[in-house]
C-alpha cells in the first residue's frame, strides 16, 4: 500500500477493520496522496466503505456457483476442482486417488410414481447419508490432507473422491460402506422407499491420468454395475474397457450392416423323431462383415439388444420370413410347415411386437407358418407379463416355444401357466450324452415333465448317433442339431425341402 501511495499517489483495496463492539468487518478503502506546491506529499485522504453486505452476497454467489442448490453438496464444478487437486496430490505423493461414481437405481420410478417433491426429498436424504458416511471416513484418517469428499453431479448422480489411497482394499471398503447406507429405507412424506446405488470406480493412475478420462471410465464401470443387477460396485479395469470399445465397434458396424442389407437368415431344419421327416426350421440370423465373414449372432445380438438395434434387425428378419414362406410352400408342396423366429428379451417386452406379427399376417403369411422362440431367462424376467404376451401371440394363432430350457430358473407353477407348444432343451445338456450321467438324468426329466404337461420336446445340438439314439429312446419329439442338418443358407434349405417332398 505504501509503495503504491508513494509511487503512484493512490491505493485501493479491501482491508479488515474492527468495529467498536470488537466485530471484525471488511471494508473498501480508497486512499490518495495529497501534495503541496513543491510536490511533496503532506497528507493522505481516504474514503472508506463498509462492504460486509457485498461480501455476504459474494459468499452466496460462491455458494451458488459451487454447491448444489437442493442438497448443499459440492456441485459438478467444485467436484471437478477437488478431483483435479486430488490427482495432483496423488501424483506428488506417489499414491493413488479413487473416484467412486454412484447412480441411483431406478430413481426415475420414484419421481414418476411419487412425484418430483418426493424425488427431491429422497435426494436430500441420500446426500445426508453419503455425507455422514464420508465424514466418518475422513475422521478415521488422521491426515492433514482431506481424505474424502462427496459431491452431487446432478440428477441422481453422486461422486465420492478418495485422496491419498495406498491400497485398493480401502476403496472397496468405502464402496461397501456406501452400498450399506442404502440398506435401510428412506422415510418420505409419501411413505418409505428403498433405493440402491450402482457404483463405478476408477483409480488414478491405473485407469487414467486425466480427470475427464477417469470420470468417463467410472461412468462405464457404473453401467457395468447396472448390467450386473444393480446395487453393487464395479472397478473399471482395462479388460472392461476393452469390452466396451469392442461393443462400440460392433454397434457401428451393425448399423452399417443394417443400412446395407448385410444381414441374412440361415435355416436349420428340425427333424421329427417319430416320422424321421423335417417338421420345421429355425431362422438364425447371419451377418456378413466387410471381409465376407459371418459374425456370430452371439456377438452382436447382445449389442443389438442394448442399443435398440434389435428392433430394425427384427423387421429385417420378418421381411425375410415374408419372402421365403411362399417358396417353402412351393418346395414342399404342402402348407403345414413352421419357421421359428427368435425373440430377444427386450422385444418380448415390446407391445409393438403383436402389431408386427399382425402386419405379417395381413401380408398373407398364415399364423400357423410362424413360431416364436424365447429363452427361459427372458420369459422368467417378468413371468406375469410373459404369460400375457404368450397369450396374445396364441390368440393370433402363433405358437411359441421356450428356448435354452434348463439354463434359467423356471418354476413348475409358471411352466404350467405358459401357453407354449414346446420346450427346447439347451444344447449344453445334450453335449454330455452319453458320458455325463447328470446331463442324461436332466434330459430324461425334462422330457417326462414336458410330456406330462402336453408340451413337445425339442433337443438342440445333437451331433452324434449316440445322442440321437438316446433321445429316440427317451421319446424326445424333435431334434435340431448338426447330426441331421446345420443351419443352411436359403437356397440350400429350399433344395433340402424339395428333396424331402420327392422322397415322400
Ligand atoms: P439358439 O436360439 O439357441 O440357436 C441355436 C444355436 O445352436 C445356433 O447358433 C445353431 O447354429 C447352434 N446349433 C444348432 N445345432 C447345433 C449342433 O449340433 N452343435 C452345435 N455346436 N451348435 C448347434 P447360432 O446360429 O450361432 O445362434 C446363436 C444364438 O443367437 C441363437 O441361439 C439365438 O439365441 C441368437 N439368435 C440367432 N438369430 C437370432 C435372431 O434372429 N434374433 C434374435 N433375437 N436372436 C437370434
Ligand atoms: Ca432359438
Ligand atoms: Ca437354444
Amino acid at each position: 500500500m505504501w509503495h503504491s501511495l508513494f509511487a503512484e499517489g493512490q491505493w485501493r483495496g479491501e482491508i479488515w477493520d474492527r468495529r467498536k463492539n470488537g466485530e471484525v468487518y471488511p471494508k473498501w478503502l480508497s486512499v490518495a496522496a495529497v501534495r503541496n506546491r513543491e510536490n511533496i506529499i503532506t497528507h493522505f485522504a481516504g474514503v472508506f466503505s463498509d462492504i460486509s453486505s457485498v461480501k455476504q452476497s459474494e459468499a452466496r454467489l460462491e455458494q451458488l456457483a459451487h454447491y448444489d442448490f437442493l442438497t448443499g453438496l459440492p456441485n459438478r464444478i467444485l467436484f471437478y476442482e477437488r478431483f483435479t487437486q486430488a490427482i495432483r496430490q496423488a501424483e506428488q505423493r506417489n499414491v493413488m486417488a479413487a473416484l467412486l461414481f454412484a447412480d441411483l437405481d431406478q430413481f426415475k420410478l420414484v419421481n414418476d410414481s411419487l412425484g418430483h417433491r418426493a424425488g427431491d426429498q429422497l435426494l436430500i436424504q441420500v446426500a445426508e447419508r453419503l455425507a455422514a458416511c464420508v465424514s466418518e471416513e475422513e475422521n478415521r484418517k488422521n491426515d492433514t490432507m482431506k481424505t474424502a469428499s462427496v459431491s452431487r453431479l446432478g440428477g441422481d448422480e453422486f461422486t465420492v473422491v478418495l485422496n491419498n489411497v495406498s491400497d485398493v482394499a480401502r476403496v472397496a471398503r468405502a464402496a461397501e460402506k456406501i452400498v450399506s447406507v442404502f440398506e435401510s429405507p428412506f422415510v418420505l412424506e409419501e411413505g418409505e422407499v428403498f433405493i440402491s446405488p450402482s457404483i463405478g470406480i476408477t483409480l488414478f493412475p491405473e485407469d487414467g491420468r486425466e480427470p475427464e478420462l477417469l470420470i468417463k471410465n467410472a461412468d462405464t464401470a457404473m453401467y457395468h454395475a447396472k448390467e450386473l443387477g444393480r446395487n453393487n460396485y464395479q472397478f473399471f479395469s482395462q479388460k472392461l474397457y476393452a469390452r466396451a470399445s469392442e461393443r462400440l465397434t460392433i454397434e457401428t458396424k451393425l448399423r452399417n450392416a443394417l443400412a446395407e442389407n448385410k444381414l441374412f437368415l440361415y435355416y436349420q431344419p428340425k427333424v421329427n423323431l417319430g416320422t424321421g421327416k423335417i417338421s420345421g426350421a429355425e431362422a438364425l440370423i447371419r451377418w456378413l462383415d466387410e471381409d465376407s465373414r459371418f459374425v456370430s449372432p452371439d456377438k452382436f445380438i447382445p449389442v443389438a439388444e442394448e442399443t435398440g438395434l434389435i428392433f430394425p434387425l427384427f423387421d429385417g428378419v420378418l421381411e425375410h420370413i415374408r419372402q421365403i414362406t411362399p417358396k417353402v410352400r412351393k418346395a414342399l408342396g404342402r402348407n403345414t410347415f413352421r419357421i421359428a423366429v427368435n425373440l430377444s428379451s427386450r422385444q418380448f417386452q415390446d407391445r409393438n411386437l403383436i402389431q408386427k406379427f399382425g402386419d405379417l399376417i395381413l401380408n398373407g403369411i398364415h399364423a400357423s407358418s410362424i413360431e416364436t422362440e424365447i429363452t427361459e431367462g427372458a420369459v422368467m424376467r417378468d413371468p406375469d407379463e410373459s404369460v400375457n404376451m404368450l397369450n396374445a401371440l396364441k390368440d393370433m394363432g402363433i405358437c411359441s416355444s421356450i428356448d435354452d430350457f434348463g439354463t434359467g430358473y423356471s418354476s413348475l407353477s409358471y411352466l404350467k401357466r405358459f401357453p407354449i407348444e414346446s420346450l427346447k432343451i439347451d444344447r449344453s445338456f445334450i453335449k454330455g450324452i452319453p458320458v455325463d450321467t447328470d446331463d442324461m438324468i436332466i434330459v430324461r426329466s425334462i422330457i417326462a415333465l414336458g410330456h406330462s404337461m402336453d408340451i413337445r420336446i425339442v433337443a438342440e445340438g445333437a451331433e452324434t448317433k449316440e445322442q440321437v439314439d438316446f433321445l429316440l429312446n427317451e421319446n424326445c419329439d424333435e431334434i435340431q442339431g448338426y447330426y441331421f442338418y446345420r443351419p443352411l443358407p436359403e437356397a440350400e434349405f429350399l433344395s433340402v425341402l424339395e428333396n424331402e417332398s420327392e422322397g415322400a
